[in-house]
């Protein structure tokens, strides 16, 4: 069975949402839509009050290359523009829109009638600059979490060409189980965002990477892989369940067997790789005709009432989903955004949902706190965890002492912060945190 080397976790994989259908929230009233939801530049606001929007326009156009537009998910009034505060407690820009009945009732026939703009032949048909065109007006970013601008990652630097594209459909992180839903439900339009995808990065292979804990994805993405008789140049490829496998290098290395080098992008072996929402959302733009507007969220947790997943407009109070999923937990210690390794915590669940948010964690008191702080005991546990064939103990000493030099020299920007070597430490090292300060100190002094 295919992986990566070296290190990787066995977390409990705790998927308590595998196997639940996708839930289709309706529409809200009103939405917060963030200008700044993806790595890069925030976009410029387009809109002012006062102004009526309709479902799918720009409501904030992106500022540079490494930028994304923004749009709004309902037809409304811009009642106000300013400066929210986001999940994590910083400030964020954004446009509040608010729908009248008449606004309301206008989206909802709007997508109950909604049919395809081009068939997949004419999709295939177009340039691939033409392709390219329609994924950044669509303002699609990468949706496993990191929110990378798609169109970028379709752009290669002169010179470099991509042999084949690489699917992440592995889903690593404990607790997620939205791609798994987005295959089980969407594999056609999945396989055709793909075929599309193919045809912008002018390759002719693909495999898609799928960890072998998700069965029903595997067949139901093989099945239309057959169904759409792309068998000979998409496969897909069962990997061994491991963590940090949905890492871009640790994917690579697992479904091709090249190693990314230090410091070089995938291209650099010929891969460009995209997650399987993002192949989905290329289908609603190029086929569909709409640009990103929704998600699906895993809204989870040990003592969640509802846990499942639900398709969502970006945008949404994040409470207003909770309260969907039956509310907090009277244990609730801690709330995660994404999964509970690669996740961060939130101050607070008042924030509107933005297209990196793959899910809504709420892990009990129990599971929140780390234990007391011990020496290291030198058990090298954290170095044979490390996928990046680091040495965790002594980056994070160097970071925590601020040789930053030394420990620069030693690789600690190649870290992923995927916190495996936390998770094994016997002594509850705080290692990723050091690694993170010095990594930072590192940026800072070469601004
Ligand atoms: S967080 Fe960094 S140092 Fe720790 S295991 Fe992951 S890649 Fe290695
Ligand atoms: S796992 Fe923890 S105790 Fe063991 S070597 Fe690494 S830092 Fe030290």
């Amino acid at each position: 069975m295919h992986t990566f080397k070296p290190g990787g976790i066995h977390p409990p994989q705790s998927k308590i949402t595998a196997g639940k259908p996708i839930i289709d929230v309706e529409l809200p009233y009103s939405v917060v839509v963030t200008f700044s939801q993806h790595i890069g530049a925030s976009a410029v606001c387009q809109v002012k009050k006062g102004d009526h929007v309709n479902r799918g326009d720009v409501v904030a156009r992106a500022s540079g290359f490494v930028s994304a537009n923004v749009h709004t998910p309902i037809s409304g009034t811009v009642v106000k523009i300013d400066s929210a505060k986001s999940a994590y407690g910083l400030p964020a820009e954004t446009v509040t829109i608010e729908a009248s009945e008449e606004d309301h009732q206008s989206d909802l026939s709007t997508i109950a009638s909604a049919q395809p703009v081009r068939t997949i032949e004419e999709a295939l048909a177009l340039p691939p600059q033409e392709i390219v065109s329609i994924i950044d007006a669509a303002g699609i970013v990468g949706l496993g979490g990191a929110a990378f601008p798609t169109k970028v990652k379709l752009t290669p630097p002169a010179g470099s060409v991509a042999q084949v594209l690489i699917i992440n459909g592995a889903e690593c992180e404990p607790y997620l189980t939205n791609d798994d839903a987005l295959m089980r439900s969407n594999a056609i339009e999945i396989v055709e965002g793909i075929l599309i995808l193919m045809k912008a990065a002018k390759v002719d292979r693909t495999i898609v990477g799928i960890e072998d804990n998700k069965p029903e994805a595997i067949a139901a993405m093989r099945a239309a892989v057959a169904a759409t008789k792309v068998a000979d140049n998409v496969e897909i490829m069962p990997l061994k369940t491991k963590y940090p496998q949905g890492g871009e290098k640790q994917l690579i290395e697992a479904t091709i067997g090249k190693e990314v080098q230090a410091g070089k992008l995938p291209i650099s072996v010929g891969a460009v790789v995209q997650n399987v929402a993002t192949a989905f959302a290329v289908y609603q733009a190029v086929i569909m005709g709409e640009p990103l507007m929704s998600r699906v969220i895993t809204v989870t947790g040990p003592s969640v009432q509802h846990p499942g997943n639900y398709r969502v407009a970006l945008g949404t109070n994040m409470r207003a989903i909770v309260e969907l999923a039956g509310g907090f937990p009277a244990d609730t210690g801690k709330i995660v955004l994404g999964g509970p390794m690669m996740g961060r915590a939130v101050v607070s669940i008042d924030a509107p949902t933005v297209k990196g948010v793959s899910g809504i964690l709420m892990l009990p008191e129990s599971e929140s706190h780390r234990g007391k702080v011990q020496p290291c005991i030198r058990c090298a546990k954290c170095v044979e965890a490390c996928p990046m064939g680091l040495e965790p103990y002594l980056l994070s000493t160097l970071s925590r002492l601020n040789e930053i030099q030394r420990a620069k020299s030693l690789g600690v920007m190649n870290c992923i912060e995927c916190g495996s070597c936390s998770y094994v430490c016997p002594s509850w090292r705080p290692i990723l945190d050091y690694i993170r300060l010095g990594k930072r100190s590192i940026k800072l002094t070469s601004q």
